[in-house]
């Protein structure tokens, strides 16, 4: 990777060949066996199945704007071509302040007719939620959905209806049981939905559709097999209100792929299955990694292929 995110410097996954092209299965390290269960039914659509018949052929994505200074935010927005930016708010090394004029930055570099959100990673209580966005709101000239600015539904549910700025739940979705917890506890206007830990992409179609909120289709910042998946749900999508998190092909020092998914004017493609991938140095593992993630891969197929009881 470029940057450290989520405390990790090395992506790791397996790559499974199939009749319909590739899936990638690259549950985060942590994660275990009966948790990445979802992942492996993903990387198993992919290569087994393929994907449902798109409904666009481009889909719009965000740029991703880091804690930086606001000079530093206005070149990544000029320099993507997006017309939206999500802004990371509520770093623990940064202050309101900062945010506020990082924000303001953002706005200015994408005028008024760009949109403009912003992502506390669960880091705010329920109060500090509230002030916290009607001063970036009124910073940014209006945003276009707050990410997930506490922890728990119930403080998302809180913070949505004490503000006029719409609520998007990222870190409460992480299952495919979450999004209708969510919904009931009228604790987002938007959901952000991941094809890997949701099981793949009919059945976060399906998720879609149950919870009837408009959709912001992100990576787990796969390769460029995975990020194939993304585009194809988001391809797929019968509505797509907003820009999709899934212009993270930059985050990684080398992909699998000869030709990332790197955004052209602020738009990726819509593919009908995920690129071959090539070996070749820095993307291969090494042996002992390989055989952990193989090992890891068959138990996970062993679970995924139980009965159910
Ligand atoms: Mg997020």
């Amino acid at each position: 990777m470029t940057t450290r995110f989520r405390g990790i410097t090395v992506r790791e996954g397996l790559l499974l060949p199939g009749p319909a092209g590739w899936g990638e299965f690259c549950p985060f390290t942590e994660y275990d066996d009966a948790e990445a269960v979802a992942w492996l039914a993903a990387a198993r659509e992919a290569a087994d199945d393929g994907w449902p018949e798109p409904v666009r052929d481009r889909v719009p994505v965000n740029a991703t704007v880091p804690a930086v200074g606001p000079e530093h935010a206005q070149r990544i927005v000029r320099d993507s071509g997006c017309r939206t930016a999500k802004v990371k708010v509520a770093d623990p090394g940064g202050s309101l302040a900062e945010d506020e004029e990082r924000v303001a930055a953002v706005r200015d570099a994408l005028g008024p007719s760009g949109l403009v959100r912003v992502d506390a990673n669960a880091a705010w209580g329920r109060d500090e939620a509230v002030a916290a966005i009607t001063r970036l709101d009124r910073a940014a000239g209006g945003l276009e959905y707050a990410e997930q600015p506490c922890a728990s539904v119930e403080d998302l549910a809180a913070v949505r209806r004490a503000v006029d700025v719409p609520v998007a739940a990222d870190e409460s979705i992480r299952r495919a049981e979450d999004p209708m917890r969510v919904v009931r506890a009228g604790a987002a206007d938007v959901v952000v939905l991941k094809v890997s830990p949701l099981g793949g992409v009919r059945r976060a179609l399906r998720i879609a559709e149950q919870c009837g909120l408009p959709v912001v289709v992100s990576s787990a910042v796969e390769s460029g097999v995975g990020l194939a998946a993304g585009l194809a749900l988001a391809g797929a999508l019968p509505e797509l209100h907003h820009a999709c998190g899934l212009g993270t092909a930059s985050l990684l020092a080398a992909d699998v792929v000869d030709r990332p998914f790197v955004p052209d004017g602020g738009f990726l493609p819509v593919p009908r299955r995920a690129p071959e991938p090539v070996r070749r140095d820095g993307v291969e593992a090494d042996p002992e990694r390989a055989a952990r993630w193989r090992a890891r891969h068959d138990r996970v197929a062993a679970l995924l292929e139980a009965p159910v009881q």
